[in-house]
């Protein structure tokens, strides 16, 4: 029998760095890049030319020869224009002395012209061009390779694929790239009282809210979700949904519920059976019952069935694993500092992550407690733009203190 006293507590660190050292990055695809965003390169990506890949005009205006200007006595020189260039063709002739070619950006800069006037700097009936400022030799003139050079490494191995990632893949002509492939998370709700989001309500009856918030904390982690149907509290159906989850080839199991010292808390007693557990207890409010182990040779992170604590267990825990995965090697939440706007007294020793709203004053963030903090009361939640960090062992917080907030996005 596992008794809770078999079972130490442990700080949300070593919980987390026992959840990290279980997973590793996953296995490698080639996928196109616009279904790359959020995933992590698994190749360095070099370049194959120049970009731009030629001298080219950074302005429209006319290209010219410095020295015929420099050379000039007049102060506002005149030259003859020899035609019109438009982006995506090449001037076939060159740019001779007393010469301009009217020229757009992006246009391949012209034999013999050096430097580029702008339209607003100029003057032209169409067959002449007075210049009015001469410009420094090179003036507006991009170079070939000026971004990237042949060659250069432009993005490297486990480097996340954000836009800009996406649009230098297109920049080096790939339409495919290597990432690390997502995690397959199955969500799995227990409880006698837990019934299907289409099921009528019934007295002693609750909708399955977790399958749900889980399963879109899974998806906004960058894991890909797949939701059973809810375990009642038999050991043999929960089994059997685990046997299903590993059946469906689940890279990590996250379940919700019956992980507390009740008589129908299975979770942890099917995952000590059938799998074995890691740990169970972490001090911390909301969340203090999770367990983690694993089954199948598959890690299962057991959170609590109250659905704030399994929101909060999820991002502190689930969330990281996942990242891990996908191949990040960071996953901290964004903080920001806040000054409380009420005095705190938690006197437990446990680490309380409290929901608040953020307020922007005169003198900076200030955090207000989102309502009850039952672990849940779901709207204290929805209300809430982070979770405030109330250390162990600070047991009053006055009015004023700053803390740390981590942000839901
Ligand atoms: P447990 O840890 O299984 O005793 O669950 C703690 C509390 O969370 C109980 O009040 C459950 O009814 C509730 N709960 C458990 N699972 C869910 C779920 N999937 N959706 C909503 N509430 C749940
Ligand atoms: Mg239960």
């Amino acid at each position: 029998m596992h008794t809770k006293d078999s079972y130490p507590m442990l700080s949300v660190e070593a919980a987390r760095e026992r959840i990290l050292d279980a997973v590793a990055p996953l296995e490698v695809e080639e996928i196109p890049i616009l279904e790359a965003l959020g995933r992590v390169l698994a190749e360095d990506v070099r370049a194959e030319a120049n970009v731009p890949p030629h001298d080219n005009s950074a302005m429209d205006g006319y290209a010219v020869r410095i020295s015929d200007l420099e050379s000039s006595p007049d102060r506002h020189p005149r030259l003859r224009v020899i035609g019109e260039l438009p982006a995506g063709q090449v001037w076939p002739g060159q740019v001779a002395a007393g010469e301009a070619l009217r020229i757009m950006t992006g246009a391949p800069a012209p034999a013999g012209a050096d430097s580029v006037v702008r339209f607003e700097d100029t003057q032209s009936d169409g067959q002449w061009v007075v210049i009015q400022r001469i410009p420094s030799r090179g003036a507006n003139v991009r170079y070939a390779g000026e971004d990237i050079r042949q060659g250069q490494i432009v993005l490297h191995q486990g480097q996340p694929v954000r836009p800009q990632e996406i649009g230098m893949l297109a920049s080096m002509g790939h339409e495919r790239v290597r990432v690390h492939r997502r995690p397959r998370v199955t969500v799995l709700a227990t409880g006698d009282e837990v019934i299907a989001i289409d099921a009528p309500l019934a007295p002693g009856k609750i909708r399955n809210i977790n399958s749900y918030s889980n399963a879109a904390q899974i998806t906004e982690a960058g894991g890909e979700p797949l939701v059973l149907e809810i375990a009642p509290d038999q050991e043999d159906s929960l089994a059997q949904r685990l046997q299903r989850a590993l059946d469906l080839g689940a890279d990590m199991i996250v379940t919700s519920g019956g992980v507390s010292v009740g008589d129908f808390d299975l979770v942890k007693h099917v995952l000590s059976t059938e799998g074995n557990i890691d740990f169970w207890w972490v001090n911390m409010k909301p969340g203090k019952p999770m367990a983690f182990g694993t089954i199948g040779g598959i890690p299962l992170l057991a959170l609590p069935g109250n659905p704030v604590a399994a929101m909060i267990s999820f991002m502190l825990f689930g969330r990281p694993a996942v990242r891990k995965m996908l191949g990040y090697t960071s996953w901290d939440i964004p903080t920001v500092e806040a000054r409380l706007r009420e005095a705190i007294s938690r006197k437990d020793g446990r680490r309380h992550y409290l929901r608040v709203r953020l307020m922007e004053t005169d003198e900076g963030l200030e955090a207000e407690l989102t309502g009850d903090q039952g672990s849940g009361i779901l709207m204290s939640m929805v209300a809430a733009d982070g979770l405030a960090v109330i250390p162990e062992d600070r047991h009053h917080l006055e009015a004023g203190t700053t803390v740390q907030v981590l942000l839901f996005d």
